[in-house]
């Protein structure tokens, strides 16, 4: 009895010294970020973003970026478990947790915001010898409105909605993933297309830098649309980021604009966002490096455009921090 119970205990020690290493190292947390195509501005800041933690074991995230059909596929992934975290338009964030648009009648209520990122821009890019000169002349034209589940699409939809122009009627509206456009332009098989995305950015290099010469249309302020959608704001690009369109000279381009947000979801733990938000937030200086796009975040800033509630874990190191109170 004795002469078992002491090996029953010596057992015991031994299995609790087998665990205690495990116990005492900090648990790795591996999360997914859901991006957009390759040639955006996504996909690359979800990547920097996961460079950050991934370089910093300290913070206990293992993230990988996924390439994906952009904000709305993200929000929806998101919703359903398939993604931890995604990257989506200010607007496609609005109309997901007030249950409109895309999700009119069925709000993502679980959906949470954890800070922004870069601004974006609704990017009309048309052949110069499309002859189209200004958003009216898409009539009898074939243009890329994007795929479903991008935040691009719906951008473009509601621009034609506001003009009183049919995009199922008075022009040949394309349903191409983003980056297949810019050949697409270049092969001459679409007038134009519709991108919304940080600046600069490859896609529309590449689609400005072809043997086909390329402009960027502007997009005037809609009064239609404004009124109905709080979410977007007027901006412009800077088209020295573009020196090889056709419209270069002009110097900035005017269209609308909202910005680009990491969202999650309420079920996601706290302890993951806090410190993701943490590495993200401390490590600023690097963020703004690894993409041009980048380069002008601030600490500020990245609390604006945010519709859905903060994660809790987010929300917990703003005010650790002050930036909230
Ligand atoms: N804003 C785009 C969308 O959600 C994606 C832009 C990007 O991938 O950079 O449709």
């Amino acid at each position: 009895m004795h002469k078992f119970f002491n090996s029953f205990a010596l057992a015991l020690v031994g299995l609790g010294m087998c665990f205690m290493p495990l116990q005492a190292e900090a648990k790795t947390n591996f999360i997914t970020i859901g991006t957009g195509g390759i040639t955006g501005v996504y996909y690359p800041t979800g990547g920097a973003i996961a460079k950050i933690v991934n370089d910093r074991a300290e913070f206990g995230i293992k993230a990988t970026a996924e390439a994906t059909g952009a904000s709305i596929f993200n929000i929806n992934a998101v919703k359903g478990g398939n993604l931890d975290f995604g990257i989506a338009q200010a607007d496609s964030q609005y109309l997901a947790y007030n249950g409109k648009g895309e999700w009119e009648g069925q709000p993502i209520t679980e959906l949470r915001s954890v800070f922004s990122l870069a601004p974006e821009m609704i990017t009309f890019v048309v052949a110069e010898d499309s002859g189209i000169k200004t958003i009216n002349d898409v009539k009898g034209k074939v243009i890329n409105i994007g795929n479903p589940g991008s935040g691009n699409r719906q951008n473009a939809i509601d621009i034609f909605n506001a003009l009183g122009i049919n995009y199922e009627k008075d022009f040949k509206a394309e349903s191409l993933k983003a980056a297949d456009a810019p050949r697409m332009l270049q092969d001459g098989r679409i007038d134009g297309f519709f991108y919304t995305v940080g600046h600069p950015n490859g896609n529309i290099k590449e689609a400005t830098a072809g043997m086909r010469k390329a402009r960027i249309v502007s997009i005037p302020e809609i009064k239609e649309l404004f009124a109905v959608a709080p979410y977007y704001s007027m901006d412009s690009i800077d088209m020295a980021q573009y020196p090889e369109a056709t419209n270069a000279s002009e110097g900035k381009t005017t269209t609308v604009g909202m910005k680009a947000t990491l969202i999650t979801s309420a079920n996601i733990d706290e302890e993951v966002v806090y410190n993701l938000t943490k590495a993200v937030f401390e490590n600023l200086d690097e963020l703004r490096t690894l993409h041009p796009a980048l380069a002008n975040l601030t600490r500020e800033g990245m609390l604006e455009g945010l519709s859905a509630p903060l994660h809790k874990g987010a929300e917990r190191y703003y005010k650790e921090v002050g930036l909230i109170k």
